[in-house]
């Protein structure tokens, strides 16, 4: 991912460029880089490495002006370095640019102009999208026809914002790459993310792909916005939202990092969820027990919350709902007919591999109902009916307080199917509560502990049943992405079909045990593990001698299944 924040209006846009940019640094990159217009020229600065120490004052001081454009750029096409860091500018200097995304067909862009003797100033996929905007302005067209023209020439993906420096407009533009425009008194933004302009404005216009967003200078001091159709170039009325998120939510307050901060946020989010009425739930409720089949489709962490509900829409509701990775869904698209739901689930709401297999599924007949985090994201905005997941802003790389708010909903959303949401809502203010009674408990201590034997580990593996199975996976996933450690998740019951092989004397395996349903089953794969040497560490309702370490979490709803949440 990589980052674009722009500003339009009478503030030093230097200084809100590189302030948006650090609230993009969640998004994972490697340079950065800022352009303004100054009078006649353009003025530039990019680097590889982190912005997080620049200081806009001593390090930018000359960089006055605006418009402004910023990136933060995580590369694909072209080394890292200070040459291939955004934004780029057109070889006549009037464009600079930035862009998110991967030009397909760079490599013939390029060749015809290096034909005709063009030099390149990088080795962008991305620079040849400012040669060609110049190209168009070249032949006559005004500032939007021109970027429609070199829009129209791109294969591939783009969120580009665009900078005019003879006209000062600024242009922002979307295919598959998200866009948010961000709307002022006097002053507009473009960001990949709202969070990069919280501090200015809370109206937002959420661009759809094949949208852009064109900011003038009305030459009052004021700054006019217009959103166009980049295939027909026609005018469409915007609509502006009001972003709920505060920018405090946003931040890191007090918290050594963001990672720690939203895992602490977690009973707070749960608690918002609990705030989703009941006629929301059985709306979208309705829509899954009329369903002939449910498709549970999304991608990675939010699969594993596909998973979950998936087991509680079997044991609660007798319903038939597969949760299906997002990238594999279009190779099973074919079994999909009218009468059919897929119910996916998206932290942002923009998953490229989610919002793919919607569009095939709804070409297909089937209704869409969505689990969202993100507001007006591409997701909600194109499904049936969604829910909002209410966690707030993730910022951190690694889902947790998501995680927990996509269970949480579908907690409820199951209970709902099955005519029981004030049992469900029980359940869930009780897994709020043992949430925060672990957060409080002092129990980093015996984390610790558990985790310097992680270090040396060459490996790790769970296992786990039902819901907890789940958990399994969403741990390793975890695990791999926090701590850069293999690890991998098992169904208990599978362990013995393979994967014994693998348990040697200290190697650790966590076993995750719900309830008594499960416990003795899982305990005898354990056993198993035990027996090859492993170590065992239990998070479980019970205590056993077999457990080298156990972390408790008490039994909760039918089953226990909800304190998955929990776990
Ligand atoms: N493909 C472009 C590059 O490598 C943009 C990468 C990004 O989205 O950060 O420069």
């Amino acid at each position: 991912m990589c980052g674009i924040i722009a500003y339009s209006g009478p503030k030093d846009g230097t200084g809100i460029v590189v302030d948006g940019l650090k609230r993009l640094e969640y998004r994972g990159y490697d340079s950065w880089g800022v352009a303004c217009r100054n009078g006649d020229s353009i003025l530039l600065h990019k680097s590889a490495g982190k912005i997080g120490q620049v200081d806009r004052d001593r390090d930018m001081a000359d960089l006055t002006g605006t418009p402004s454009i910023g990136h933060v750029r995580w590369a694909t096409h072209g080394a890292v370095s200070d040459a291939n860091a955004h934004p780029h500018l057109s070889p006549d200097g009037r464009i600079a640019l930035v862009h998110n995304g991967i030009v397909e067909n760079f490599q013939e862009l390029r060749r015809e102009r290096a034909e005709l003797g063009v030099e390149f100033a990088s080795d962008t996929d991305t620079e040849v999208i400012a040669h060609v905007v110049a190209e168009e302005l070249k032949s006559g067209k005004d500032i939007l026809e021109a970027v429609r023209g070199a829009l129209a020439k791109l294969e591939g993906s783009y969120a580009v914002a665009i900078l005019d420096r003879q006209t000062g407009t600024l242009i922002g533009a979307r295919k598959w790459s998200p866009l948010v425009v961000g709307v002022g008194d006097g002053e507009h933004f473009i960001a990949s993310d709202a969070p990069a302009f919280l501090a200015h404005t809370r109206d937002v216009i959420f661009l759809d792909d094949f949208q852009m967003v064109r900011i003038d200078d009305d030459g009052n001091g004021g700054r006019s916005l217009s959103i166009h159709s980049v295939e027909s170039g026609e005018e469409v009325e915007p609509e502006v939202q009001r972003i709920e998120w505060s920018l405090e939510q946003a931040e890191r307050g007090g918290y050594p990092h963001f990672t720690i901060k939203e895992i602490n946020e977690q009973p707070e989010v749960i608690d918002r969820v609990l705030a989703t009425d009941d006629e929301e739930l059985e709306a979208a409720a309705k829509l899954i027990r009329e369903a002939r089949r449910v498709h549970l489709v999304a991608c990675g962490t939010a699969l594993h919350a596909g998973m979950y509900a998936s087991y509680l829409l079997a044991s609660r509701a007798g319903m038939d709902a597969r949760p299906i990775s997002a990238g594999e869904f279009p190779y099973l698209a074919s079994m999909v007919q009218p009468g059919d739901l897929v119910l996916s689930i998206s932290q942002s709401g923009e998953t490229a591999d989610v919002l793919a297999s919607v569009r095939e599924a709804k070409a297909r007949g089937a209704k869409v109902l969505s689990v969202v985090n993100v507001l007006g994201s591409s997701l909600m905005r194109e499904s049936d009916v969604s829910i909002l997941s209410k966690a707030g802003p993730e910022i951190s790389v690694v889902s947790t307080k998501a995680y927990a708010s996509q269970l949480s909903v579908l907690t409820l959303l199951s209970a709902a199917v099955a005519g029981d949401i004030p049992s469900a809502r029980a359940s869930l203010a009780k897994a709020r509560d043992d949430i925060s009674q672990i957060l409080s408990s002092g129990i980093e201590e015996k984390l610790e502990e558990i985790a310097r034997i992680l270090t040396t580990a060459p490996c790790i593996y769970s296992i786990g049943r039902r819901v907890d199975y789940a958990s399994a996976l969403e741990w390793c996933l975890k695990i791999k992405e926090i701590a850069y450690l293999h690890g991998e998740g098992f169904a208990a019951g599978d362990l013995k079909h393979g994967p014994l092989a693998l348990i040697e004397e200290g190697i650790p395996v966590f076993v995750i045990a719900s309830d008594e349903a499960v416990f003795p089953e899982t305990l005898s794969n354990a056993i198993e593990a035990k027996s090859r040497g492993a170590l065992i560490i239990a998070v479980a309702t019970e205590d056993n001698d077999v457990f080298d370490y156990h972390l408790p979490v008490e039994p909760n709803g039918p089953q226990g299944a909800i304190s998955a949440i929990v776990y």
